[in-house]
């Protein structure tokens, strides 16, 4: 699933794409895409405005229109967003298409079916769902170690678990949760709550330097993810825990484990992540 580094790198990719293209039409294949609206409401708050501006609220993709409305996007689990000529045909698994000035189509194109498109008016976030509650945004100034510990603290839950909660930081899933982990040397089973100080403050800097070092290589692509240019990501290359089972350390050499928490497989290092 797309997490922060891919939803936002897809973001820098369309905004070159998309922004002050009148939209011209709107072809909803699966209508089940639409949360709160169907195509009638769409097409009356989105038909002859444009989109200004693009921006990110941990894996939301908000679309801004030259108007009192918004478009929010959550990718899910297999949601690709693309930009093609209008004429480009249609894959299977198109959900929705938004047909642009100069004959470019905006198209969500998601096998699972998972993706959602919600309509704003004004700053309603109170009406999506996980939009209002989120968490800080591991990279803004506000996420910092003292934070971080607030989160944490008192938590009987892993701390894998812990940081994979949106209302506690927003953005991470299981790829850059299990990277943060290993570079921080902690288990991903360790008690939240009995982090030490020290521990919080280098899992801190670990999860900036992964969130960082994941969008400078445009995403990682394990499945599905592309940019908004049809693009895979760079930063498959560089993990150094996820989905390597079986493969040595990129520290010390030991085989990469992997276990289940909370219904999910994570990997880490049995001797630098001390388990
Ligand atoms: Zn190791």
């Amino acid at each position: 699933m797309p997490e922060l580094p891919e939803v936002e790198t897809i973001r820098r990719t369309l905004k070159e794409r998309i922004l002050y293209r009148p939209i011209q039409g709107i072809d909803v294949s699966y209508p089940k895409v639409l949360r709160n609206c169907d195509q009638g409401q769409l097409e009356k708050a989105l038909l002859g405005r444009c989109f200004t501006r693009l921006d990110r609220r941990g894996k939301y993709l908000v679309c801004c229109l030259d108007s009192e409305y918004r478009l929010v996007i959550h990718l899910r689990m297999t949601g690709r967003l693309v930009v093609v000529p209008i004429d480009t045909a249609v894959e299977k698994h198109t959900s929705i298409r938004i047909h642009l000035q100069e004959d470019l189509d905006l198209r969500l194109v998601d096998q699972r079916k998972f993706a959602t498109v919600d309509l704003l008016s004004g700053r309603d976030w109170g009406a999506i769902r996980g939009l209002e509650s989120l968490g800080k945004e591991p990279l803004e100034g506000d996420f910092t170690p003292g934070y971080l510990a607030a989160q944490l603290a008192g938590r009987r839950a892993p701390v894998k678990s812990v940081l994979l909660d949106q209302r506690r930081v927003a953005g991470l899933g299981n790829i850059y949760v299990d990277e943060s982990l290993h570079r921080a040397g902690i288990f991903p089973g360790k008690t939240a709550g009995e982090l030490t100080e020290k521990e919080i403050e280098r899992l801190h800097q670990s999860i900036q330097e992964v969130i960082k070092e994941g969008i400078a290589h445009r995403g990682t692509t394990f499945r599905d993810y592309v940019d908004g240019e049809g693009r895979q990501g760079g930063f498959q290359a560089l993990l150094r825990v996820y989905g390597r089972e079986g493969e040595p350390c990129t520290t010390c050499g030991e085989p990469i484990a992997r276990i289940k928490l909370a219904g999910r497989s994570s990997f880490f290092c049995p001797r630098c992540q001390g388990k």
